[in-house]
This record gives structure tokens, sequence and C-alpha cells, in this order.
């Protein structure tokens, strides 16, 4: 995930203040000088760096600051602030057309992402909204953009409209309107052609696009990855065709996260969406101080519970709550709960959203192995349907044949044993209030 050694060495920096009794101004600015190199490090856009120091020193050595009762957490208060506005302050949704159709228009280099996007915001469309959108499939430069679009139309049961490659982009999208209209669609995305710079004909082409289409949104996709690219990119595409806002996609990769820190300042675009993953769900709804309050190591549990909701069935969620009181969970309700958990991203990414759970110790190592997660599965799988309901009918014996079935030592089946009975009284004292929880990693 991107920002980690970014979050890593903030809170280094601030921590250091949080030891002190009382802070000083020079313990401000060498907290300062420490976020600044952090910062650049991450490969955030220098003026971004340079206007955001200087707004957490100035409140930061503020007098009531200073000599308040905690000051550290003052300060932390203040570069959160500060780091919220520098994301954008406010979560800015779709501009939306009082008449159907609501058109957006996606514009970006290639390979930033702009097909998948497309595809993503198709899905969100219709799952948050119930909306029926057509999706235009104006890349005719690179073919396979148009079967990758048709592709993600047919997984969606979303219409594309296309006319192949031999047609002007202009004309695809004229023709697309129309259908819209006619079908009475209330959203068309045009997925338009990106080139591997930003070049004139590419610009001429989407000023001819932007001006027939007059869509209420142009959304710019950029790659995090591409880090201070991304932000000339960002810059030239706004001076030419005026961009609504920003989606930063491939933020899962290893990306230092500096162009996500830096858009919003220099273009004055807000960022809308990100994109964390290659599946048509690996979208997250861009909230500045969700995003500030991750990159400073203190979770987003509101994400976690929308991505939890999302994916969840309430009344599944019910009976696995009376289950977990009664301590009735058992290995069906276990496999279940690990494919659902699994299919909500990385584990080690949700775990960190969980406020405090970046300070605990050996975080920064906890990864789940997925062969670890197809052993403890190929053991359940090896269980009779009695086993799996009643683990206390595991003896020795059964054990063995268990072991034996599943590929594993039985010394492996004992501890996966072990681990579940562990973890099922641990959720029982939890679903009775009890919240401490010493050894919560084993359960993993
Ligand atoms: P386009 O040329 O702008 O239309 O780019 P594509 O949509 O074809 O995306 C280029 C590549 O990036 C594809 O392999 C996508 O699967 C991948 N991709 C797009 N968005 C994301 C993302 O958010 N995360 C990751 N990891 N990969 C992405």
């Amino acid at each position: 995930m991107a920002f980690e050694s970014l979050t890593d060495r903030l809170q280094q920096a601030m921590g250091k203040l949080r030891k002190k009794g009382k802070v000083t101004e020079a313990d401000v600015k060498e907290m300062m000088r420490e976020i600044r190199l952090a910062l650049l490090e991450a490969d955030v856009n220098l003026k971004v760096v340079k206007e955001f120091t200087k707004s957490v020193r100035e409140r930061a050595v503020g007098t009531e600051v200073l000599d308040s009762l905690s000051p550290a957490q003052q300060i932390v208060k203040i570069v959160n602030e500060e780091l919220t506005k520098t994301l954008g302050s406010e979560t800015v949704e779709l501009e939306k057309n009082p008449k159907i159709p609501t058109v957006i228009m996606m514009v970006g280099l290639q390979g930033a992402g702009k097909t998948t996007f497309t595809g993503k915001l198709a899905n969100h469309l219709k799952k948050t909204e119930n909306a029926r959108p057509l999706l235009i499939a104006g890349d005719v430069y690179r073919p396979a953009a148009i079967d990758q679009l048709k592709v993600l139309g047919q997984q969606l049961d979303v219409p594309v409209f296309d006319m192949g490659t031999e047609v002007s982009p202009v004309e695809i999208v004229r023709q697309g309107l129309e259908q819209a209209k006619e079908k009475k669609n209330d959203y068309v995305l045009i997925d338009t052609a990106g080139r591997l710079h930003v070049d004139e004909a590419l610009m001429n082409e989407l000023q001819e696009i932007k001006a027939l289409a007059q869509p209420n949104e142009i959304l710019l996709v950029v790659d995090a990855m591409t880090g201070q690219d991304a932000v000339n990119v960002a810059e030239s595409f706004n001076q030419q065709l005026g961009i609504t806002g920003v989606i930063i996609t491939k933020l899962d990769g290893d990306t230092r996260g500096g162009a996500a820190l830096s858009i919003r300042s220099i273009t004055g675009a807000p960022i809308k969406f990100t994109g964390t993953g290659e599946k048509l769900t690996d979208l997250e709804v861009f909230h500045p101080d969700r995003m500030a309050s991750r990159i400073l190591g203190m979770g987003d549990m509101l994400t976690l519970i929308e991505r939890a909701q999302q994916d969840y069935d309430e009344q599944k969620a019910e009976e696995l709550a009376k289950k977990m009181k009664e301590n009735s969970f058992d290995f069906n309700d276990f496999i279940e709960q690990l494919d659902q958990v699994m299919s909500m991203g990385p584990l080690e990414d949700l775990m960190k959203m969980i406020p405090g759970m970046n300070q605990m110790p050996g975080m920064e190592n906890f990864k789940v192995d997925p062969k670890d997660i197809a052993r403890k599965k190929a053991i359940v799988f090896s269980m009779t349907p009695a086993e799996r309901e009643n683990p206390d009918l595991l003896n020795p014996s059964r054990r063995r044949r268990i072991a034996a079935g599943s590929g594993n030592s039985v010394v492996e089946v004992n501890r996966m044993i072990k681990q579940f009975k562990e973890a099922r009284t641990m959720m029982k004292k939890m679903s009775n209030g009890n919240f401490d929880m010493p050894g919560m990693d084993q359960m993993f």
C-alpha cells in the first residue's frame, strides 16, 4: 500500500514530541525538518511541501499550543488538519446533470487506468444509485481498449457503444450520445484515447469531444506510480482542457504517494476517487480527512466499515454474532468468514485501517501468507461435515486422518485447531463486550 514509509517517518517525527513533557520552539523546528524530509522522500511536490510545512509551523509555534497541557497532541492535530487541507478538505461528489444523461469523460495518458476506471465507475454507480450507464468506447488507437471495455460491460451487464476503430472518436461519441438519449441512460461514461505523452493531436481531439459532448465531468486519470510526472501531466491537461476532477489509480502498489498529496494543491481540481487494485470493486471514494488520518497511521475505521458493509449480508452478520456469543461458531463459519474477509482486500491493509494497529509491535512485519490460508482451508476441507460442525469430535485418530488427507503434519493440524478454539473463545468474550485481547494476531 502507498504511503507506508511516509507514515513511518511522520510517526517517528511526531513520536519524539510525544515523549517530551514540554515542547519548545526548537523541538517544533526539528520535527518540521523531519516532516519536510519525509514528504520530499515520498515524492511530494516541493511547492506543496513548503506551503504545508509553513502552515504547520505557524500554527504550532502559536503560544496557545506550546503552552497547552498536551502540546504534542495539539501538534498532531494540526498536522492532521493541514494534511486534510492539502488533500482538498472536503469530499467532492460527482457533478450531476439536472437532465439525464450526466456525461462523464475520462482522460489521461495511456496505461494510467482509464478503461479500468470506466468499468469501476459504472459498477459504483450501479451499486450506489441503481444507475443505468452507457459506456462509449472512444479509444480507437488502442484496439484492445475497445475489447477490454466490452468485456467489462459484459461482466457488469452494462451496455457498451462502439463503432470499431475506423470511425473518428468524435463521431463515435456523437452517435453514442444519441443512443443514450434514445434509451434513456442516466449516465454516459466516455473512455477516450491516451498517448504516451501529452501531445497536440490528443488535446485537439479531446477538445473536440468536449465541445460536442458538453460533459458534466472531465476526470483526469493518473497513475500514482509515476510520481512527480503525474503532477506535470495533471497541470497540462488542466491548462488545455479544464479538468473537473482527478482519479488516482494504483495506490495499492508500492508507490510513495507523492502524486496524491500534490495534485490538489497544484491543479485545484479535487481528487474524486482512488483505484486500489485491478478488480472492478477496487475503487474508493476519496475523503481528504480519512486519507490524512490513514497517512498519519491513525487508521480509517469509516472506510473499513463501509467496505465491510458493501460485502456484507446483514442477516448473515446477525447469525454470526449470535453464534459467536453462544460459542457455536464452527469450521463452516470459519471458512465462510475467511473467504469474506479475503474478498475485502489484503488483510494487512485492512488491519492498518484500525486505529492504533500501526503502533502495535510487530505490525510492520505483519503479512498474511496466502499459502497459509490455503493450508488452513485444506485442513477444514479434509474434515467430515460432522467434524466441521462439532470441533470437539476431533480426537487424535481423526486428526491423523485429516493431516494425511490435507497433506499436512499432525502438528500443523493440532496448531490450527488450537488457534481456532482460542479465536472462538476470544470472539465469545468480544461479543460479550470484553475487548481486552492479548494474542489477537494469533487468530490469523
Ligand atoms: P488505459 O490505457 O488508461 O485505459 O489503462 P488501463 O485501464 O488499460 O490500465 C492499465 C493497467 O493498469 C491494466 O493492467 C490495469 O489492470 C491496471 N490498473 C488500472 N487501475 C489499477 C489500480 O488501481 N491498481 C492496479 N494495481 N492496477 C490498475
